[in-house]
């Protein structure tokens, strides 16, 4: 089977951005493919970050990956910061990135521009991290958003970069990896400015809908969302917020755009946010549900996170090896 890996970051609640860009392709492709789920939580300090939940932030993504439907079978969920060759590797593909590579990565000017005089060196090495991540298991696809489209693409590079200085042509250091971007939810806007994509770092929470939102939340925050004042909806480039909010109907109510068209084209505001919000916390209930469950019982979660290192380590330290040999290394005596 062909290897897949992909990630979220403990920065705050997830959020259904991240399901339908991310995690819900994820529990779709999974039984194709052998597969790595990590929460990345060495991402999740490169921008300022609270000490008292990152924890706990933890807990509540792996356990969201296996309320969403991500199945033990086939795939893997392990916590980054517990395999030690990521940092290791990131460090090596350090040293053989340009720094103009990372300086022109539209994220670390947009999330740069926020922080002002305390952007860290990690923010800017983000992406290097995540090549990391993700050649350290060999990984043939990688199923995420849109917005990381651009560091999937630096991955690769550093890929090839790395190969030609350091492999041959029968045996070259890293897999080259592709991208697997979903056209169908691959860029949910923020409700509040729909030329924004939805974020957990984002201050304002009416920005977001949250997995675990409650169905009061839910209604608010869509009774609240921006809108525009022109009659009728329809999926258009020029109504950002409008196809945003349309597209999430037909996302969760399982509807086609066509019958989606058809169906609310000539409703206003008044009529299709209540039809929205119920969709939205029906679809997510399931999900809610069994987070509950798996929440109850923290040992459980405990076993699947260790299992999931050992076997996470496995593949990386194999990989990191071959990284540290092709690179002349004098190994451990
Ligand atoms: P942060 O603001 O801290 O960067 P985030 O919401 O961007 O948080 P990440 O942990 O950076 O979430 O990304 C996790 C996954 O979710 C990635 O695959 C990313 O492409 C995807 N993703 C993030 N935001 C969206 C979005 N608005 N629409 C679709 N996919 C998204
Ligand atoms: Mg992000």
């Amino acid at each position: 089977k062909k290897r897949v890996l992909s990630g979220v970051q403990p920065t705050g609640n997830l959020h259904i951005g991240n399901y339908l860009g991310a995690i819900r392709n994820w529990v779709e492709i999974q039984p194709n493919y052998d597969n790595f789920f990590c929460v990345v939580d060495l991402h999740a300090i490169t921008v300022p970050h609270d000490r008292t939940s990152l924890a706990d932030n933890t807990y509540t993504i792996a356990a969201l990956y296996l309320a969403c439907g991500i199945d033990l079978n086939y795939s893997t969920i392990f916590v980054q910061s517990h395999v030690k060759a990521h940092t290791e590797l990131t460090w090596l593909l350090n040293c053989v990135t340009p720094l103009n590579w990372l300086e022109r990565m539209i994220q670390f000017k947009e999330k740069a521009i926020k922080q002002g005089e305390n952007v860290s060196v990690g923010l800017l090495d983000y992406p290097v991290l995540m090549a990391a991540d993700i050649l350290l298991y060999d990984a043939d696809q990688v199923p995420v958003g849109e917005d990381q489209k651009q560091h999937l693409e630096l991955t690769r590079d550093i890929a090839i970069r790395v190969n030609d200085k350091f492999g041959s042509e029968d045996k070259p250091v890293f897999k080259v990896p592709e991208p697997m971007i979903k056209k169908e939810g691959a860029r949910v806007m923020s409700l509040t400015d729909g030329t924004n994509k939805m974020s957990k770092s984002d201050p304002s929470e009416l920005s977001r809908i949250n997995l675990l939102d409650s169905p009061d939340e839910i209604r608010k925050k869509i009774k609240k969302c921006k809108t525009d004042p022109i009659m009728g909806l329809s999926f258009s480039e020029d109504r950002p917020e409008c196809n945003n909010l349309l597209g999430l109907y037909s996302i969760f109510s399982g509807k086609s755009k066509d019958e989606v068209s058809d169906e609310c084209g000539d409703m206003g505001w008044g009529k299709f946010k209540p039809l929205l919000t119920d969709t939205v916390i029906e679809a997510l209930q399931p999900i809610q549900n069994k987070y509950a469950e798996i929440m109850a019982d923290k040992t459980y979660l405990d076993s699947v996170l260790r299992d999931g290192r050992e076997k996470a380590e496995n593949v990386a330290n194999a990989t990191l090896k071959r990284v540290k040999d092709a690179l002349g290394y004098l190994p451990p005596i």
